[in-house]
């Protein structure tokens, strides 16, 4: 994207100014996800955001771990959204960054604070304080602890540090201002006691600093010009502005917020997201179902489709709620103009073509519309498949595909006519008789009877066999997790089908895996990289069917 393609959003309306009136040199923005978790399609908007800002203003982005809580974090997800970033298509300035690497200078500007009459260790318990804090509407009270000695302060901060005392003992405080109207700036905690290793500093340390601590001073340490953060954080402004104004910090990033993507049908919380993998709802965090970006990944969305949906939504200043179709749309129209076409039948019946003798190999387009796309080989025989649903003994005029005394067209080729069916005993069809009718390839049949439809099909004697996993929405409620509901009480129950013994052209056994397809008339499929057998994934159906059913 160039800036003079379509209107500036504001985020780069205030980049673009800066930039022109040597506020800052050079852009330098950073994407700073907090490992406890996969991220999810609102971080996707964020990373295309951050990254997407510095492509366009020849900047530069850093990727930052903001790993402050070793509670809830892990290497696994460390690797993960690294993954997924790159996946995406972007690449971050230098190394990886990590905010425990900054903990000795957060912990040098605790003691700063401290010696400036700014910090304090406060003793009160967790309770006692939530009760000193007050309320939105009252002011809260001054702990005991406020006043006391900078040196002891100071002893008792070391200590904490080696690890003289208990967890929920003791915590470092910063001093501004009991009364004050925005509760973030009530006296914060900034250090807590944390026996607790970390995945990156080991025991070396037994405090923690707080995110709100942490974060503005990460984003000064590494010379961030625009830290672009998510609405809820704009009430902490206050108190990171405080903290870089009371620092001897090396720069002053500044904080600009936008809304956060919210999108119906789907849950963008890390933690509920967790919930639903621990709980087994979910295979993983990388389920197809998953709206994790490994998900959608396994799921067959391609890095295009997600950046352009992010660029569909745009940016602003409030939060709203997206709709799903919107995402689908996007890697649809993808699929459409890019993924080579294969026919696979998903609910095979067989039909035998009584007159037809021998094989033959027929020559199919790889795409309807992209000649780069290589041309398919199809077998031909005497046994093919045909889907089920595309067989019936009689039906009226509407229905379009094989019908008993009646004729169709085998997409790729020939026209045939069905004569009759074989049953089993409890009365289900196991095959189905028919002829060729001469002459068709790529013709009308010469006794002018027509075709009604097309329907696909694949050879029974050389073919794949393989799994197919059609995965629908996760959840039927449009708004799952809304005031409070339980989002679990909405999972939808069809959200996996499982199919075996799908047949698909002999060609979908070399696949790579993650290779995407549309399947004629059947939707955008992709082999699964993960199983060892031969599986394809739904990616999404032509069509939606759920704008119908809400139009009912
Ligand atoms: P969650 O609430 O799912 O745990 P989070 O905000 O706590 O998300 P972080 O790892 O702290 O997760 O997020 C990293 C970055 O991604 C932050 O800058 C955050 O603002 C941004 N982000 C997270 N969720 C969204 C969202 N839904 N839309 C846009 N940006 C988001
Ligand atoms: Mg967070």
């Amino acid at each position: 994207m160039s800036v003079d393609d379509k209107p500036l959003n504001f985020l780069e309306q205030i980049i673009k100014k800066d930039l022109e009136e040597g506020v800052h040199q050079k852009l330098i923005t950073r994407f700073p996800p907090e490992p406890n978790g996969y991220l999810h399609i609102g971080h996707a908007k964020s990373i295309c955001l951050n990254f997407g800002l510095a492509e366009t203003f020849g900047g530069e982005c850093n990727l930052r771990f903001d790993d402050t809580n070793p509670a809830k974090e892990e290497m696994e997800y460390v690797e993960a959204i690294e993954k997924d970033v790159r996946w995406l298509g972007f690449q971050w300035a230098g190394e990886v960054r990590y905010a425990s690497s900054y903990f000795d200078s957060l912990y040098e500007w605790a003691v700063h604070l401290v010696k400036h009459g700014k910090a304090y260790v406060c003793e009160l318990s967790a309770d006692e304080a939530r009760k000193y804090r007050g309320t939105l509407t009252e002011a809260g009270q001054n702990s005991p602890y406020r006043d006391r000695p900078v040196e002891e302060s100071l002893d008792l901060l070391e200590r904490m540090k080696t690890g003289g005392f208990d967890e929920g003992s003791k915590a470092l405080r910063a001093k501004i201002d009991m009364a004050h109207g925005n509760m973030n700036m009530r006296d914060p905690i900034l250090y807590r006691i944390r026996k607790q290793a970390h995945h990156q500093t080991g025991d070396k340390w037994c405090i923690y600093p707080t995110y709100d601590f942490a974060h503005g001073q990460e984003d000064a340490i590494e010379n961030i010009t625009h830290s672009i953060c998510t609405l809820e954080f704009a009430d902490h402004r206050p108190l990171y502005d405080w903290f870089i104004e009371n620092l001897p910090v090396p720069s002053r990033p500044r904080q600009y917020e936008f809304g956060r993507l919210n999108l119906n049908y789907t849950v963008t919380s890390k933690r509920k997201l967790k919930q639903l993998v621990d709980e087994g709802h979910v295979s993983g965090w990388d389920d197809p179902r998953m709206p994790t970006i490994a998900g959608y990944r396994r799921r067959g969305y391609t890095p295009a489709s997600i950046r352009k949906f992010c660029d569909m939504i745009g940016v602003t200043k409030s939060d709203g709620v997206v709709d799903v179709a919107m995402l689908e749309h996007a890697i649809r129209d993808d699929l459409d103009k890019n993924a080579p076409r294969a026919m696979c039948v998903l609910r095979p019946l067989k039909v035998v073509l009584s007159n037809y003798t021998g094989t033959e190999m027929l020559t199919a387009a790889g795409h309807p519309n992209r000649d780069d796309l290589a041309s398919r080989q199809l077998a031909f025989g005497a046994e093919i498949y045909i889907d089920k649903a595309d067989f019936r003994e009689e039906a009226n005029k509407k229905y379009k595909r094989l019908v008993i005394g009646k004729r169709v067209r085998l997409r790729n080729a020939y026209v045939i006519e069905a004569d009759e069916v074989l049953k089993n005993e409890a009365g289900e069809i196991t095959e189905v008789k028919a002829r060729v009718i001469e002459n068709t390839l790529g013709k009308d049949p010469e006794d002018g009877v027509k075709a009604k439809g097309v329907i696909h099909w694949v050879a029974a004697h050389d073919c794949a066999e393989f799994t197919v996993n059609l995965y629908d929405r996760l959840f039927t409620d449009a708004a799952p997790d809304a005031g409070g509901k339980d989002f679990l009480s909405c999972l939808n129950p069809e959200s996996l089908l499982v199919l075996e013994g799908c047949k698909g052209e002999k060609s979908l056994l070399n696949a790579e895996p993650g290779q995407g397809f549309q399947f004629e008339r059947e939707g955008y499929f992709c082999r699964d990289e993960k199983s060892e057998s031969l599986q394809f994934n739904r990616t999404i159906s032509l069509r939606d069917s759920w704008a119908k059913i809400e139009n009912k």
